[in-house]
């Protein structure tokens, strides 16, 4: 069991299949074997930077060829993959390699800029893409080290940045055997194969899309990568590159539907996977009617994607539902210690070899997550009399925009810097394109003068875009509990009503 890792598994696939496609991205597909030999030069080329097992690298990389050979030949020296997402502030980006204490930070030109204002905040080696170039030239000595071949399946593979109630997100460690175990119950639930191709226009600093690498080697099938989500080109591509799965979110499948010149997708397309949210009834409708086979998934980054699927023949007659677990993750619901039975809603807890293990130098946040093996999601739910999912309220205050996660508390905290602003209250309101955006309450200093269109400049400079409030409603009070606790439930209730409070 210790030899199946990531190392093997694509040696094993360049050994089995080497002549198969792995991977059709940037205009040119590239063969298990060739992914194999350039993971390998490139491993050896980070290894001549001197990164060793253990090492944390940082990835700051849109979706390209480059970026999944990166992705194994990290894995290959049995270093850390920490993907950072690459919408994120200079700021932002700082504090998280610094966190995570990373040792080398490889980027994308595209992110230059980005960079140049990071680097005198971080004290880790940092490599420009284009120092890669000469890698698979060949201009590297295969000799000078040795690749790792053997890691324990319980052995960290990525940290994935989430969550983040308390202000600022935290670094979730995911194994091999998280990364396995999740791979196999898609696998299983999906009946996975050599001949599938995977779209995926999802970044690869999410686990959405980095999962979808990793089946791709266990299971020897081919990823159709997009730089980003244009809807034109995945329908384009899903007929020309004969797409048998893609996954998406819910904006990105309106988006599709909507741009779709044909009323029907070719056959060969057998699996959409929906996640980061319930899909809304019209959209499922839509989806039965033109005889598109969705599947529903609910997961977080600490399951390493998705643990709960719900298949296209119960998607009409389970509307709302999630699904069932995947092999072999076992889920219940709980409130106060006790199992809830069906129908009553308490918090969803998840338990499998594709859990997490913790949050890095997070003790306190890992003990308060994982009790007895149980990953406590955060999510309210409920199991139906025939063992369906419910999700029926967000883990804490979390906000989903068009599948990035907007962290209240983080947005707060950036609002409340501003001289001018006394208190700040952030919430979700429903968006017809994104699912949902943040908008904040604001009670401003006495005497101030601040404008929605000052505080909105404000957080531009210092939060991802979709981060940023898209409405400001200013306020002479926050509504707020005995012990002065801010009541978000009660903000989103008055953006919901589009009533103001105070
Ligand atoms: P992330 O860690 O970024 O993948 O976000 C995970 C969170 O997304 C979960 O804790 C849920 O709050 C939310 N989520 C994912 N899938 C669903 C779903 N099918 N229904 C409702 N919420 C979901």
């Amino acid at each position: 069991m210790t030899e199946q890792t990531m190392p093997f598994w694509l040696k094993q696939r360049a050994l089995l299949t080497p002549g198969r496609t792995a991977v059709v991205g940037d205009g040119e597909q590239v063969t298990f074997g060739e992914l194999n030999q350039r993971a390998r030069r490139l491993a050896y080329f980070l290894a001549g930077l001197g990164v060793r097992r253990g090492d944390h690298v940082a990835l700051l990389m849109t979706n390209r060829l480059l970026t999944v050979e990166l992705i194994h030949a990290i894995s290959y020296l049995g270093a850390v993959i920490v993907p950072l997402n690459t919408r994120l502030t200079p700021a932002e980006l700082a504090w998280q390699l610094n966190d995570v204490e990373a040792s080398l930070l490889i980027y994308d030109t595209a992110y230059g800029d980005k960079v140049e204002q990071l680097k005198d905040e971080v004290s880790c080696q940092i490599c420009a893409d284009s120092q890669l170039d000469g890698v698979n030239a060949g201009q590297v000595d295969d000799h000078q080290v040795s690749l790792v071949e053997h890691i324990a399946l319980d052995d960290v593979h990525t940290i994935i940045y989430t969550s983040g109630t308390t202000g600022r997100p935290k670094g979730t460690l995911l194994t091999f055997g998280n990364h396995w175990w999740s791979a196999i119950g898609s696998s299983l639930n999906l009946g996975l194969h050599a001949d599938d191709r995977w779209l995926c226009c999802l970044p690869l600093f999410h686990v959405s899309g980095l999962s979808i690498l990793m089946r791709s080697v266990i299971c020897g099938m081919t990823v159709v990568l997009h730089d980003k989500f244009d809807p034109q080109r995945v329908n384009e591509a899903i007929g020309r590159d004969k797409v048998t799965i893609i996954s998406v979110v819910t904006a990105m499948l309106t988006a599709m539907l909507d741009t779709l010149s044909t009323e029907r997708y070719p056959e060969h397309l057998r699996c959409v996977l929906l996640g980061g949210g319930p899909a809304p009834l019209p959209l499922l409708k839509a989806c039965v009617s033109r005889s598109i086979p969705v599947y529903q998934t609910y997961g977080l980054t600490e399951t390493a994607s998705q643990i709960v699927t719900l298949s296209p023949d119960d998607i009409l007659a389970k509307v709302g539902s999630a699904g069932k677990p995947l092999f072999p993750a076992q889920l219940r619901i709980v409130s106060d210690g006790q199992e809830m039975g069906a129908g009553q809603i308490g918090e969803i807890i998840v338990k499998g070899p594709n859990v997490t293990k913790g949050y890095y130098k997070r003790e306190d946040a890992t003990a308060q997550a994982i009790q007895d093996g149980w990953l406590y999601t955060g999510d309210l739910g409920y199991v139906d009399e025939d063992g369906f999912l419910y999700v029926v309220d967000r883990r804490n205050d979390l906000i989903i925009s068009g599948g990035e996660n907007v962290y209240p508390a983080e947005v707060e905290s950036a609002l409340l810097a501003h001289p001018d602003v006394k208190e700040a209250g952030v919430t979700a309101a429903p968006d017809p394109k994104w699912g949902a955006v943040p908008v904040a309450f604001i009670v401003t200093r006495e005497g101030a003068t601040l404008t929605e269109a000052e505080l909105v400049a404000y957080c531009t400079q210092r939060l991802a875009r979709y981060k940023v409030p898209k409405k400001i409603y200013f306020v002479s009070q926050l509504p707020r509990n005995a012990s002065n606790k801010l009541l978000r439930r009660e903000l989103r209730s008055l953006v919901q009503q589009e009533r103001q409070p105070g």
